[in-house]
């Protein structure tokens, strides 16, 4: 601020007529103005280099939020994280508009609507999951589906399927398994608690795994969803297929 006042009445001083000879000042003044010309260059090339070392970052690293109400959140955001996301707890709409991407994650799916339509949240993830990629694991495929069965109750609609919920009966409905998918690597475990069953998909929906006969591991669009927890076992192929996605949908930073 000082500078700038002292440049102004040296510059009034130079520019009266009546005043002294252009000599040493001026020559100051100009040495002065021409390295705060190149301290601004400077700062302003600085800065739009730190912008693109972020949006590379970023779009290598998209930021994926976790619903984080009920659940286990944190195995989530830690596979994601190891899958080479940025992970950020969800827990209010707002927060929406940042990410490039979102787990739904398992819990209790009855709850966690419950709290959606207390947070006025249920709509903005619906339009969320038009636009972004979205995952949804256990309860939170449940949430994703068109249609949900015992009992009935309402669903986001993001994902051409029908699910029946706690489908299996009451001594295989947690199960460890190992099966082949169409992931590459071998077979993936594939952890179930109290599991849904899709036992319908629309013809858009692309399965990449099964468990008998239906369905456990699916994709339609940028949309996903496992009737298991992939977040529960060591294995990050599920997490980086969805990260995968979430890059190739590209990132908010990139519309910035
Ligand atoms: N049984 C739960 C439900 O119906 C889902 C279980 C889970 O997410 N592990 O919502």
């Amino acid at each position: 601020m000082t500078t700038v006042k002292h440049e102004r009445s040296l510059i009034d001083s130079l520019l009266d007529p009546t005043g002294p000879e252009l000599g040493d000042d001026f020559l100051a003044l100009c040495g002065e103005r021409n390295r705060l010309f190149v301290e601004q260059l400077r700062a302003e090339e600085e800065a739009a280099r730190q912008v693109e070392t972020r949006q590379i970052y970023r779009a290598e690293h998209p930021l994926v939020g976790v619903l984080a109400i009920q659940g286990d959140y944190a195995a989530h955001a830690e596979a994601l994280a190891e899958a080479g996301a940025e992970p950020v707890e969800v827990r209010k709409p707002e927060q929406l508009a940042d990410l490039d991407g979102l787990i739904l994650p398992g819990g209790e799916s009855t709850t966690v609507l419950r709290f959606l339509d207390k947070m006025n949240f249920f709509e903005a993830l619906k339009s969320f999951g038009a636009a972004k990629p979205v995952f949804g694991t256990c309860a939170g495929a449940i949430l994703l589906a068109r249609e949900v069965l015992n009992p009935a109750q309402r669903s986001l609609g993001l994902l051409d399927a029908v699910v029946e919920r706690n489908a299996y009966g009451r001594q295989i409905d947690s199960a460890i398994l190992m099966a082949e998918t169409a992931l590459a690597g071998g077979p993936l475990e594939m952890v179930f608690i109290r599991a849904p069953r899709l036992v319908q998909i629309g013809p858009g929906v692309e399965v990449l795994a099964r468990r008998d006969d239906a369905p456990v591991l699916v994709r339609q669009g940028s949309v996903m969803a496992a009737t298991f927890h992939p977040e529960l076992s060591v294995d990050r192929r599920v997490h980086r297929l969805f990260v995968e996605s979430v890059i190739a949908a590209g990132c908010v930073a990139d519309s910035k």
